[in-house]
């Protein structure tokens, strides 16, 4: 079995021994795992994945650790789904939705977070710690209580209540913060995250992306090999977007697909769109975007530290990146809701709405196959929708309109 050869940092190429702790490389670029993919390839004919697990780790050859080691909640696999429905309502013919809300803990980051934590329990590693916000802790903290680390989370007061109390739910010591701490030295003392702790807080790790690039591996496989026109991804830290363009990358050395890439859309908050400034600036960096708000809590991302890789891709697959509203983020995932009968959280709402004025302008194309990533689900973002939804009590009138039959 190919194993990961080394780690090298995608911004100075300096490589590193394989197999260790890891944060972000000293120059603060993003580090990529590689491996020998030739002789991966002789050992690891495609058709072998037909009895293959229906998990991410059907591609263990391609990731860090063995299928056999893997700290699993059977995470990955998702459905790639045709919506016909949908398409008619954005003019698309071709249409499909790759649904990440089916992952355990509601979210694409289980991807991340089953390997980040697999690689730290190999390691010898049984402590996690974590400041951050969104999906991102309580898959952290379901893969931790899977792996009976120990836990302790610190994020902001006012996260929703799906975030907080999916952390507690898994046994975490979660700590209330005004502020999040900017970095691992300031966390309370007792737990100062060293070598014998997991940080979870960023996830600008190599292992967390080989996760994410899992997703790649997925969409080629269920579509047979021929990859899509078009891929619509929402872009918070952007690793998930340069995880599949590493996926494609890598099946191409693997002799699995040709050289032909789906166009990459990068969508982002119109209240955080650091990508979309630097794309639309012909800049080959981000500048950090102040006073970031939306509630895609997968957008918030300021100053993506894979900018220039995630900018790189969009621009080499002829894609373009976006900025979608608050109120049209909402309002396009309800639309997938009514018409796919997929319950999407605010980033999957944001890429519809992408697709929806992409289609419009013309730059994508009604017979194009679009793929829609929905990366988590509209039932960990209960506070934004019942903005939606407010709650009546059942009225006088409702009980004579015959809704309520009197006992
Ligand atoms: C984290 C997250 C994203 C963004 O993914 P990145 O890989 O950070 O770009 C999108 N959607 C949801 C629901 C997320 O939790
Ligand atoms: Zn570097």
């Amino acid at each position: 079995m190919g194993r990961s050869s080394a780690i090298e940092c995608g911004r100075c190429f300096k490589s590193l021994p394989a197999n260790q702790v890891l944060n972000a490389c000293q120059c603060g670029g993003l580090l990529l795992v590689r491996y020998d993919l030739v002789s991966i390839a002789r050992g690891w004919p495609r058709d072998e994945l037909k009895t293959a697990p229906a998990s991410m780790w059907r591609y263990a050859p391609v990731l860090p650790a063995e299928a056999d080691e893997a700290i699993t909640l059977q995470e990955g696999w998702t459905p790639l789904i045709r919506t016909a429905g949908l398409g008619r309502a954005l003019g698309a013919e071709n249409l499909f939705v790759k649904d990440e809300s089916r992952n355990p803990t509601g979210s694409l980051k289980a991807r991340g977070a089953c390997c980040a934590v697999t690689m730290a329990h190999k390691q010898g590693i049984r402590k996690l710690t974590i400041r951050s916000v969104g999906n991102a802790p309580g898959a952290l903290a379901a893969y931790a209580a899977a792996a009976g680390f120990e836990t302790r989370i610190f994020m902001p007061g006012d996260v929703p209540q799906s975030n907080f109390i999916e952390c507690k739910a898994f046994g975490a010591t979660v700590t209330l913060v005004d502020r999040l701490p900017s970095d691992s030295a300031t966390v309370a003392v007792d737990c100062k995250p060293d070598e014998s702790w997991l940080d979870g807080s960023s996830l600008q790790k190599p292992y967390w992306l080989e996760g994410q690039k899992t997703m790649g591996y997925e969409l080629a496989e269920q579509c047979d090999w021929k990859l899509p026109d078009a891929v619509v991804y929402p872009c918070g830290t952007g690793i998930g977007l340069i995880g599949i363009w590493k996926a494609f990358e890598e099946m191409q050395e693997l002799g699995w697909i040709g050289s032909a890439r789906p166009q990459m859309v990068a969508v982002q908050a119109t209240g955080c769109q650091p990508i979309v400034r630097a794309f639309e600036q012909n800049a080959a960096e981000t500048e950090r975007w102040n006073n970031a708000h939306t509630v895609a809590d997968g957008l918030r991302v300021p100053k993506p530290i894979s900018d220039f890789l995630v900018l790189r891709a969009i621009r080499e697959s002829h894609g373009t990146a976006i900025a979608i509203s608050e109120e049209e983020m909402l309002d396009a995932a309800l639309l997938m809701s009514t018409s796919a009968g997929i319950f999407a959280g605010p980033e999957g709402g944001a890429c519809v709405a992408a697709a929806k004025r992409l289609l419009k302008t013309g730059f994508l194309k009604s017979t194009h196959c679009i793929v829609l990533f929905n990366t988590g689900s509209g039932r960990k973002y209960l506070e934004a929708f019942s903005t939606r939804f407010p709650r009546h009590a059942i009225s006088e009138q409702d009980k004579l309109g015959g809704l309520i039959t009197p006992r």
